[in-house]
C-alpha cells in the first residue's frame, strides 16, 4: 500500500464514520500484542469512461472475512450485504474517483495483558486510493525463500489472520534483499505453496497447474477468477495438485495472482529463465482478460462487480437504500 497521508480519509470505526485521525485504539489492544485480528483486501476499479467505481467480488470477500473471523471466534454483526453498503458509503463520502483498496479488519479489542482472548471484538473498514502494487508489466523475478509457509495446524494460512503475516513479511523481506521482486514459499513438506501475498500458477504441457487448498495456501478470490477465465475463455484444463520445487524450473510459464498483484507474470525464478524468459501467452491473455473483466469491459463477468455510484453518477450523503436489508443472498451474484 502507498505511504501517502490518509489522515483525513473517512473510515468506518466503532460503528461510525470518522476521519482516520480520530480512529484510534489503545496501546494495550489485544490484537496489537498477539496478532489476533483477521483482515481482507478488496479492490475497487475506477473506470474513467463510465465514471464508475467497481468493487470486485465484494460479497465473496466479505463472506470470506466473516467466515475466517469465526476461526478466531471474532463476531462481525453486519452481513456481507450490509458490509458492501459500508464500503460503498465510504467511497461516496470520500468522493473517490480513482482505483481504491478496501481493508476490512476485525480484531480482539480487549485492553489488558494476557494472551487468552475474551469476547471483546471490534471491526473497522478502511478505503484508500490504491494504484499498482508491483510493476509486473515486464515480468517479475521470483525466488524460493528459506522461510516455510505456516502450517494449518499452527496458524491457518487460509484465514488471513494478522499474526500470520509475519510469515509473509519475513519471506518478502528475504526475497527483496536477495534481489527478487517476490518470494515463493515452500511448505514444510517441500511443495510449492504460494507467494508472500499471492497465489501461484504454472503452465505445464498446456495445462494450468496450481497447488490445492490443502497446501497451506490462502484460497484466493483472484485465483478463483483466473481459474474461471482460463476454463471459460481459453478452454484450458486447470489442475489443482501438489507442485514440486523443480517443476518451477521446468514450467513453460509461471504467474502470481492476488487482489493487489492482480495477474503478475514471472519471467525468472531462482535466477533461471521461465520458459523463453519472456512473458508467456497464457499469462499475457489471462492478465488482459482479468484487467478487462475487472473494469467492466466484459459482459460475462459484470456479475463480479458492484458499482459504487449511481449509474448517472449522482453522489448521495446517505447510505444507499437498495443495499439495506438486502440479506446475504445473491444480489450481485458473487
Ligand atoms: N496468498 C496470500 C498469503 C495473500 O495474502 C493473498 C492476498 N489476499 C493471496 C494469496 C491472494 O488472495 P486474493 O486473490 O483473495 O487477494
Amino acid at each position: 500500500m502507498k505511504t501517502e497521508d490518509h489522515s483525513d480519509v473517512i473510515v468506518y470505526f466503532d460503528n461510525q464514520y470518522v476521519p482516520l485521525h480520530d480512529a484510534k485504539v489503545s496501546i494495550l489492544t489485544h490484537a496489537l500484542h498477539y496478532g489476533t485480528g483477521v483482515f481482507d483486501g478488496i479492490r475497487g476499479y475506477w473506470d474513467e469512461r463510465q465514471e464508475q467505481l467497481f468493487l470486485l467480488r465484494p460479497m465473496e470477500h466479505f463472506r470470506r472475512w466473516k467466515a475466517n473471523s469465526g476461526i478466531l471466534r471474532i463476531g462481525i454483526a453486519p452481513d456481507a450485504s450490509e458490509l458492501c453498503g459500508i464500503a460503498v458509503e465510504l467511497i461516496r463520502r470520500n468522493r473517490f474517483h480513482s482505483h481504491v483498496y478496501v481493508r476490512p479488519l476485525a480484531y480482539k479489542s480487549a485492553e489488558r495483558i494476557g494472551v487468552n482472548p475474551d469476547d471483546r471484538d471490534a471491526f473497522s473498514v478502511i478505503v484508500v486510493p490504491f494504484g499498482d502494487y508491483l510493476d509486473s508489466k515486464h515480468g517479475l523475478h521470483a525466488g524460493v525463500v528459506s522461510w516455510r509457509r505456516i502450517e494449518d495446524n499452527a496458524i491457518p494460512g487460509r484465514a488471513k489472520i494478522c499474526g500470520s503475516y509475519v510469515n509473509s513479511a519475513l519471506a518478502g523481506d528475504e526475497a527483496r534483499r536477495n534481489g527478487f521482486d517476490e518470494a515463493i514459499f515452500l511448505t514444510e513438506a517441500g511443495h510449492v505453496a504460494e507467494g508472500a501475498t499471492c497465489n501461484i500458477f504454472l503452465v505445464r504441457a498446456g495445462k494450468l497447474v496450481t497447488p490445492p487448498g490443502s497446501e497451506n495456501i490462502l484460497e484466493g478470490i483472484t485465483r478463483n477468477c483466473v481459474m474461471e477465465l482460463a476454463r471459460n475463455e481459453l478452454h484450458l484444463e486447470v489442475v489443482e495438485r501438489p507442485v514440486d520445487r523443480s517443476e518451477l524450473y521446468l514450467a513453460d510459464e509461471i504467474f502470481f495472482t492476488g487482489t493487489a498483484v492482480e495477474v503478475a507474470p514471472v519471467t525468472q525464478v531462482d535466477h533461471r529463465a521461465v520458459g523463453s524468459g519472456a512473458i508467456g501467452p497464457v499469462a499475457a491473455e489471462l492478465r488482459f482478460l482479468y484487467l478487462e473483466a475487472t473494469r467492466s469491459h466484459l459482459a460475462n463477468y459484470r456479475h463480479w462487480l458492484l458499482p459504487a455510484y449511481e449509474p448517472a453518477h449522482v453522489e448521495s450523503a446517505e447510505p444507499e437504500p437498495v443495499l439495506a436489508g438486502a440479506g446475504d443472498g445473491d444480489l450481485w451474484g458473487v
